[in-house]
């Protein structure tokens, strides 16, 4: 049984619409109860694996729908330069650009933050000994009934999660830089952009070349809304997904760098003018007002594409020498944890 809804039908068109100019691939299928959906991997690029490679990934969480549409938005807009933007196309045949844009189809169909079988996907990775998660929010396996339930310690991973990792692991942990970002909705007021850890508040080995990259884009991009700082600062999370493709890419390639980040998109804001979405499900993670849906569609694109460019030009940030190296990581010590 398929059941099919808005944001993936989105999906599908878009699909049809990049044909022969996207690599497509059914990562898995969701099989549940209440219907079956697959999950896509799509490549655009080049086929060389150890090129600079930005992953744009949404739908982690069933009730942030728009972090999905804002990953579509984004492929919409590619779908469409890719026909005429010959730059864009230059910069393609020595970049890659990777996408889930819908993780957990079935807590999407389903309205909910978990997946079919109640886990919560960003605390299903294996756990860390250094893990400290925050009480419940962190992560809980007391019971599927409460969020955060990160499934039980003896099961393998959730079908969305391992296939979300083995398709990183296999588009990611070949290139010489990668970048990813993970798009998310519901904490606070502002739009944060979070890098690791999330299980703790100890730095992670890529501090100096975050400094770097923020610091383009902060000379980019001098209006840009987000706030940047390491998860843990807002909470900690135990078994997060991308604590643990990071600790494998690491000892995949100890000499490479990956920055894996989250956008974590404010809600708040959108609740604050207008309560009644309080009353909707759906309604404190997403906006519901069309003109508040429109702009937060096309608030995010100019980040994306800045991060494609960053990636494919990583001289400009990625490769510090060591003298260089040793003083961002103190000025980014300073900034992030000071
Ligand atoms: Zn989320």
């Amino acid at each position: 049984m398929s059941r099919t809804f808005r944001e993936l039908g989105e999906l599908d068109r878009l699909l049809g619409k990049l044909g022969g100019q996207a690599r497509v691939s059914t990562l898995a299928r969701v099989e549940a109860a209440e219907g079956s959906w697959p999950i896509h991997g799509i490549v655009l690029g080049t086929t060389d694996r150890s090129a600079p490679t930005l992953a744009i990934v949404g739908g982690v969480h069933g009730l942030e729908r728009i972090g999905t549409r804002v990953v579509l938005a984004y492929l919409h807009t590619l779908s469409e330069l890719l026909d005429w933007d010959s730059v864009l196309q230059k910069t393609l045949e020595r970049s890659r650009l990777v996408f889930v844009p819908l993780v957990n189809p079935g807590g999407l169909f389903l309205r909910r933050r978990a997946n079919p079988n109640g886990v919560d996907l960003m605390r299903n990775a294996p756990v860390h000994p250094e893990s400290h998660g925050t009480p419940l929010l962190g992560g809980q396996r007391i019971s599927s009934r409460i969020p955060w339930y990160m499934g039980r310690p003896e099961h393998a991973m959730e079908v969305e999660a391992r296939a979300l990792c083995d398709f990183m692991e296999a588009e990611l942990f070949g290139a010489q830089v990668a970048v990813a970002c993970d798009v998310h909705s519901g904490f606070g007021f502002v739009d944060r952009l979070w890098f690791p850890y999330a299980r703790t508040r100890r730095p992670f080995h890529h501090l100096p070349e975050m400094l770097a990259l923020t610091r383009l884009l902060d000379a980019t991009l001098p209006n840009h809304v987000y706030a940047i700082e390491p998860q843990a600062r807002s909470y900690t999370i135990a078994g997060d997904l991308w604590d643990h493709l990071y600790d494998g890419f690491r000892s995949a390639a100890p000499e490479r760098v990956f920055l894996p980040l989250t956008l974590e998109m404010g809600s708040w804001t959108w609740l604050k003018k207008n309560p009644r979405q309080a009353l909707n499900a759906l309604g404190g993670f997403n906006p519901l007002v069309p003109h508040r849906l429109r702009r937060t569609l096309r608030r995010h694109l100019l980040l994306f594409d800045f991060l494609h460019r960053a990636t494919a030009s990583p001289d400009s940030w990625a490769r510090p020498d060591t003298d260089l190296r040793d003083r961002l990581g103190a000025a980014a010590f300073e900034r992030f944890y000071g």
